[in-house]
């Protein structure tokens, strides 16, 4: 079908394409269909949109936002901290990372078995800021099918302004969006001090945005559904996640088919008006079954929702239901997959929240000081340990150190009992272990205790050997 012979009236049907014609966002030979979604209004196109602006919202301002004093998300690589919802967190607290990363997705493989693709749909990042580029395209460039036809024209002024305009404010997007994402990075004073100063007083961070920038305009602009259909793991693994009993977008057969002209005897609900198919923004028909190219976007039920209002016909023709309920059984919500996984979900609720509860808001190490395990003082043996204490607390703390061994006979010498320490400080205090020779008969533990002095947390004791020899 060549681009001349799309129809030229604006007040005609979306349907420009015949369904034969799309068939997904690839062609048969592999080079990609350049799909241009149809607008589309409806319960869920507004229920989503708000869901988007909510999540952009938040988005936005948690770099702003402080909880407790801190801000409220802050990945400071650089000084190894980060700040979690009011909670600082340092180096030594990477493995509670482990619960945080296979929580989420854990959380999301059991979200996939009850609902489909419903994280896709409304609230994953690609699809959320795809909305915006869509919106920008639409306010430069029109509708669909207003936009095939000038893309069916030679290159004028008209259509050359609105192709600038639209790839600037694209870029001017993909700007900002990076900039809100560095803001994570080295929090949002820290942006706003680079932004006022030149690149060159902060290559890296510049080289940083610039990148993010390139690749977000190049994914919004012209990557678009690809990077759903062809590089998200969690969208290639839906086929293992999914069963017949997953709550998905579906058409119902037995209503619709045989399809047919409303007015046809004997014929189902579609009237295969093929709106459902121009709205979708992978291409597919979804008439056609539950597709792996379907990122639950509800553009169809929307679509399709509006021609049966139209024809004054009930609603759902394609609605949100499981591949179970569309063939005509009941959904059972009760099956082996979703027993398994709601026992390893309390379990994983229950380990994260054990490990959170271990997080306290100070480190303490008893490390052996580095050279000979021991050494000869005369009539003693001695032993040079040193103890590690990190403030991860917001405010400045004071930490009382105290030691006690297994030896009675062992002597501690401690040059400072007492430290302060500001936010997310570390001191290394040295303590060494005398015994006398007479009186040394085997290695022994040594253990010292650091009490945070305002009774927020508990002491931690933390030991080390006492090694030794009676010598010559
Ligand atoms: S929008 Fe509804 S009626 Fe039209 S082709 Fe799709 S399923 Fe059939
Ligand atoms: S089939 Fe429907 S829900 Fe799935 S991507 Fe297309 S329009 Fe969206």
């Amino acid at each position: 079908m060549s681009k001349r012979s799309l129809p030229l009236l604006p007040d005609e049907p979306d349907n420009l394409l015949p369904p034969t014609v799309v068939k997904g966002s690839l062609r048969a030979d592999g080079t990609r269909e350049n799909v241009i979604p149809a607008d589309v209004r409806g319960r869920f196109t507004r229920a989503r949109t708000l869901a988007f602006v909510f999540l952009i919202g938040l988005w936005a301002a948690l770099p702003w936002m402080k909880i407790g004093g801190n801000p409220a998300l802050f990945l400071d690589f650089d000084q190894r901290r980060f700040f979690l919802f009011g909670a600082t967190f340092n180096a030594q607290d990477t493995w509670l990372v482990f619960f945080l990363l296979t929580g989420v997705g854990f959380g999301l493989i059991y979200l996939t078995a009850l609902f489909g693709r419903v994280w896709c749909g409304w609230a994953c990042p690609q699809t959320v800021f795809l909305d915006v580029y869509r919106r920008v395209e639409r306010l430069f460039q029109g509708s669909r099918e207003v936009r095939m036809r000038r893309e069916a024209r030679e290159l004028d002024l008209d259509r050359a302004w609105r192709k600038v305009a639209t790839h600037a404010t694209f870029v001017l997007l993909s700007i900002g969006i990076a900039h809100v994402i560095l803001s994570y990075f080295v929090s949002m004073p820290g942006l706003l001090k680079m932004v006022n100063h030149a690149p060159s007083e902060h290559p890296e961070a510049f080289a940083w945005a610039a990148s993010v920038s390139a690749m977000l305009y190049f994914n919004f602009a012209f990557f678009r559904e690809q990077l759903c259909l062809a590089i998200c793991p969690y969208g290639r693994l839906q086929s293992a996640l999914i069963d017949q009993d997953s709550i998905v977008i579906g058409y119902d057969p037995k209503r619709g088919e045989p399809r047919g002209k409303a007015k046809d005897a004997g014929a189902g609900a579609c009237v295969d008006c093929n709106r459902c198919v121009v709205v979708c923004p992978t291409g597919i028909d979804i008439r056609n079954g539950l597709q792996i190219d379907c990122v639950s976007c509800t553009a169809c039920i929307d679509a399709c929702d509006d021609i049966m209002d139209k024809l004054h016909r009930p609603r759902g023709l394609i609605r949100y239901s499981s591949t179970r309920a569309l063939g005509g059984d009941e959904t059972r919500w009760l099956r082996p997959r979703v027993g398994i996984y709601s026992v390893l979900l309390v379990a994983g609720v229950i380990a994260a929240t054990l490990a959170a509860r271990k997080h306290v808001d100070f480190e303490a190490n008893l490390l052996r000081l580095p050279g000979p395990p021991y050494v000869f003082d005369g009539d003693t043996i001695r032993d040079s340990f040193e103890v590690h204490i990190v403030n991860k607390a917001s405010a400045t703390r004071t930490y009382d150190v105290t030691a006690e061994s297994d030896s009675p006979a062992a002597v501690f010498v401690i040059p400072a009992r007492t430290v302060d320490l500001g936010e997310l400080e570390g001191k290394r205090i040295p303590i060494f272990v005398s015994v006398p020779r007479s009186a040394y008969v085997g290695d022994f533990h040594v253990r010292v205790h650091v009490a945070p002095r305002d009774g927020k947390d508990p002491e931690q004791v933390t030991q080390s050997q006492f090694l030794g020899a009676r010598g010559p």
